[in-house]
């Protein structure tokens, strides 16, 4: 059998996870072979929206501008009542993760993005018309089969990561099932372009005769998406005249836009029942798949690439044990279901099966609006899990037994300039905390050595830039918002190691500063990774 180049991570599906994850390990500097069966890149417009958590993934692949591009940002979600009159809005203002909350795109021009984005490394390539047909592995490695039209190839890799889907095969051919429902309802999903109507937000009609919603996009495009009824034809919804006449229904202007693409989704709320054998690890759809209704299926994956790829970058290339990739599932998995849940809930809100049932769910909804704590819960979506595990590569303190995402604010520079967090944090591991000289003289013993990381002091909002810059490699920068001291408060921390994903690996109380201050500071005395991440 022909041998095609090892690599490091060979990553099967340049969907848009593998795409993600290609970059991130791109960035770290790992040789990485992405495997696609098809011949050029998924033109099938499927998501539509990114949420913030995924831009600022996308910000720490250094894609972020390039991505915004095509992406209309902070948009909400109206609801609409079986008698047709607005019923609640979703209109999220808060952006803790520094980018609006939920943002309009289409997948295939994220995809081509993505793709463009792995020009910048030289050790990621990508094979199309290479499908993985079998993997072998031992302790060291995986063996992979490829097929190339006629001719069968090998390719070896160190961790095989698959991304390839919701009918994956690396998923088959490691004998996990997908644990979970599938819906018998089917909708149909039209695309058109040139829409002239300038409405921003999503509407959902959750009108019991014909559960539909409408989404407009980037570029002038606009999709609708109508739940089927049992007794439904395929011919019949698939005819021009018979979705137009729908369309017309919800918004006139909208029923002559021309027709991009129409076809019929079933929907699944599915979990493998694992995500890692050896050093073979499912990704996005691969993993779960999540009803649309919440907008997450994607975005739950861009979680995954964000969550494995600097955890495949520190097994290969800083030196922490194989067993830190263990920790992948048991962080993602509880929050991928959640997700799913959440997704259940909002489809059952939204595809009322009868009038009084209708009637009842959104006369609840209304009253519960009524209460601004509810209301609020309801708006800014609250209701949203949030990015936070219980176990994994974590310290957990008495105060937070869980590791979660930090947030990112803006903060200051010495200039004066207000930049978000993560462009002052770096692409690797960073030490943020209070600015004080313990802080200083403990903060690079807590980066263990080898590992990419910066250590960022902060001045309080209402401190002023007194004195030098402190010396390299501390970088000083104001706490503008007040929301990261707020962050450090609620743990009981005066400065914390975070991961390159932003998750918080270490919390550090004055005690525990003032202890590390006080030992001898060899270069080799730092924390080691292992110390850091214990798993
Ligand atoms: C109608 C619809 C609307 C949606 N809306 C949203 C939304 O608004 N927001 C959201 O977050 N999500 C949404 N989703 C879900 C989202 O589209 C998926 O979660 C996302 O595409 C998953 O990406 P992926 O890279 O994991 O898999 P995929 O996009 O399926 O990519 C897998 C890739 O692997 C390749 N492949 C498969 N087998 C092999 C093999 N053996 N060898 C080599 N390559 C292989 C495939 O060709 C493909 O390119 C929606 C889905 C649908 C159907």
């Amino acid at each position: 059998m022909n041998q095609v180049e090892a690599a490091d991570v060979l990553i099967v599906g340049a969907g848009p996870v593998g795409l993600v994850l290609a970059n991130l390990l791109g960035l770290h500097g790992v040789r990485t072979l992405v495997v696609e069966r098809n011949l050029g890149l998924e033109g099938e417009p499927r998501a539509v929206t990114l949420d913030d958590e995924s831009l600022r993934t996308l910000q720490g692949a250094g894609l972020v501008d390039e991505v915004l591009k095509d992406v209309v940002p902070g948009y909400g979600v109206q609801y609409f009542g079986w008698n047709g009159r607005p019923l609640a809005s979703v209109l999220p203002t808060r952006q803790e993760y520094g980018y609006p909350k939920r943002n309009a795109l289409r997948q295939p021009l994220l995809v081509r993005t993505l793709f463009e984005g792995l020009e910048r490394f030289a050790h990621v390539r990508v094979l199309f018309g290479h499908a993985l047909e079998a993997i072998e592995q031992d302790a060291h490695g995986v063996r992979c089969t490829l097929r190339h039209g006629d001719t069968q190839l090998g390719a070896q890799a160190r961790w095989v990561v698959g991304c390839d889907g919701g009918r994956s095969k690396v998923r088959e051919l490691l004998g996990f099932v997908l644990d979970g429902d599938t819906f018998p309802e089917r909708w149909l999903i039209v695309d058109l372009a040139q829409r002239t109507v300038p409405l921003r937000h999503t509407r959902t009609y959750c009108d019991p005769r014909r559960p539909a919603i409408r989404l407009p996009g980037p570029h002038g495009t606009l999709r609708y998406e109508f739940m089927l009824r049992a007794g439904d034809r395929d011919e019949e919804v698939l005819d021009e005249a018979t979705f137009r006449r729908w369309i017309r229904e919800r918004m006139p202007e909208d029923a002559a836009l021309p027709l991009v693409r129409k076809a019929i989704y079933g929907f699944h709320a599915r979990v493998a029942t694992r995500w890692k054998e050896g050093r073979v690890l499912l990704a996005g759809d691969a993993a779960h798949l999540t009803p649309p209704f919440a907008g997450q299926g994607l975005n739950s994956g861009i979680r995954d690439a964000a969550n494995l790829g600097w955890k495949l970058a520190a097994v290969l290339r800083w030196g922490a044990a194989p067993a830190l990739v263990d920790s992948y599932e048991r962080e993602r998995r509880p929050h991928a279901a959640a997700l799913i849940r959440m997704a259940l809930r909002i489809g059952a809100f939204m595809q009322p099966k009868t009038i009084p049932g209708a009637m009842l769910a959104q006369a609840a909804l209304r009253i519960a609006c009524l209460l601004p704590a509810c209301r609020d819960y309801i708006l800014q979506l609250r209701f949203k899990p949030k990015p936070r595990f219980q176990e994994g590569a974590f310290t957990p303190s008495a105060r937070c037994p869980h590791a979660e995402l930090l947030v990112q604010p803006q903060v200051e520079l010495p200039d004066g300039r207000g930049v978000l967090l993560d462009t002052v944090l770096g692409e690797g591991f960073a030490v943020l905390g209070w600015d004080s000289p313990a802080f200083r003289a403990a903060a690079p013993q807590l980066l263990p050595p080898g590992v990419p990381g910066r250590i960022v002091a902060l001045l309080r909002a209402e401190d002023d830039f007194l004195g030098a810059q402190p010396e390299a490699p501390v970088l000083r920068v104001r706490d503008a918002s007040g929301e990261l001291g707020r962050a450090l408060e609620a743990c009981g921390a005066v400065a914390m190691v975070l991961r390159p994903d932003r998750y918080w690996a270490r919390l550090i109380d004055a005690a525990a500063l003032a202890q590390q201050q006080s030992r001898p500071s060899a270069p080799d005395d730092g924390m080691s990774l292992g110390q850091v991440l214990p798993v």
